[in-house]
């Protein structure tokens, strides 16, 4: 199968298993598992932090990142859209007791900051104490621009709010703002990073910030169920996922921009080219034929999202001959319909 649904699905390379196989281990809730500590140590520099913490999914390092910044009866500001608003099971509110007030994405992906500004609670008993702001970039595959993220930062100052990165994919976005990672990642107190996605590891992702932030996180982690005894196991094909796997995220976004402009020759379907920033297309199918096109292209062997709109993601196990082969069987099911 070639499998566009998410590249959420790589597979560990051959050197990520040997890794694996010979990964020195200990146990990591006594702080005793030296591929973790490395690769914590390592990330926390390459990203610019003075800490960095080791979680099972992102969902858990942008739970401990709220929980870590907000205490109960607390708020956060987010994105309506915001992959932690929308789509952890509520699960700052649920298990943190944080309430979220979520804001409009803008068409770019960003908020607006007046708009934040407005929803910042009084000094009043009535409201919950908003305490931070929480942005993803990317979002929905578009990059939030350098001079923004720069006015997010002075802004949070100006309010004394701390500022959390949603950074599921911030090397992707790294890669199309032809920036370093640290041009991004300075402007935020804390940051989020999937080791899964389109770096090609297994498991798990990273939570940075500074050292007593990484501390309150980590005592959150134990009492939610992600203390791992041998996670070197996995940490040793992370590293690996950290060391190279941004090196070849340009080649994602080659592949995504072919597939665009692929798709967009098809009369049938609407695509923004400039939507198409990273590794993610999205499509309308105007005659409501997705879930059709979904079934057709499985039938051939192609794994598709058919939501509304139909998502494609390019990553490592996904080459240019793949995305050719989607596109001339997407070309043949729209000429074979009536
Ligand atoms: C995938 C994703 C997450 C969550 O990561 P999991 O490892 O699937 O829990 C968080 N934020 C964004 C923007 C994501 O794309």
């Amino acid at each position: 199968m070639i499998d566009f649904r998410s590249d959420t699905v790589t597979r560990p390379t051959k050197e990520m298993r040997e890794a694996m196989a010979y990964a020195e281990v200990g146990d990591d809730v006594y702080g005793e598992d030296p591929t973790v500590n490395n690769l914590q140590a390592w990330a926390a520099k390459r990203l610019g932090f003075e800490s960095a913490l080791f979680t099972a999914s992102g969902t858990q390092a942008n739970l401990l990142a709220i929980m870590s910044h907000c205490g109960r009866g607390d708020e956060y500001l987010c994105g309506q859209s915001a992959h932690n608003y929308r789509y952890e099971g509520g699960g700052a509110a649920v298990l943190g007791s944080v309430q979220p007030q979520p804001i409009e994405n803008e068409p770019d992906g960003s908020i607006n900051l007046d708009k934040a500004r407005a929803a910042i609670k009084p000094g009043d008993f009535h409201f919950a104490i908003t305490r931070l702001l929480s942005l993803e970039n990317t979002i929905g595959g578009k990059v939030l621009s350098l001079d923004y993220q720069r006015q997010a930062r002075a802004f949070c100052d100006d309010h004394r709010l701390q500022l959390h990165l949603d950074g599921a994919r911030v090397f992707n976005a790294a890669v199309k703002s032809d920036c370093d990672v640290t041009d991004i990642t300075k402007h935020y107190d804390s940051v989020s990073v999937c080791l899964s996605k389109g770096l090609g590891a297994p498991v798990g992702s990273l939570l940075l910030g500074s050292t007593a932030f990484i501390e309150r996180a980590t005592r959150l982690r134990k009492m939610l169920g992600g203390g791992m005894r041998q996670a070197g196991i996995l940490a040793a094909a992370g590293s690996i996922a950290l060391e190279q796997g941004p090196l070849r995220l340009q080649k994602d976004h080659e592949n995504a921009r072919y597939l665009s402009t692929g798709l967009a020759a098809i009369p049938e379907l609407e695509i923004d080219p400039s939507r198409t920033q990273t590794n993610i297309v999205y499509a309308r199918c105007r005659s409501g034929k997705a879930a059709a096109l979904r079934d057709y292209l499985a039938s051939q062997g192609i794994l598709i999202t058919a939501g509304e709109p139909i998502r494609f993601v390019t990553h490592r196990d996904v080459d240019n001959n793949d995305v050719k082969q989607l596109i001339t069987a997407t070309q043949r099911f729209y000429r074979q319909q009536p």
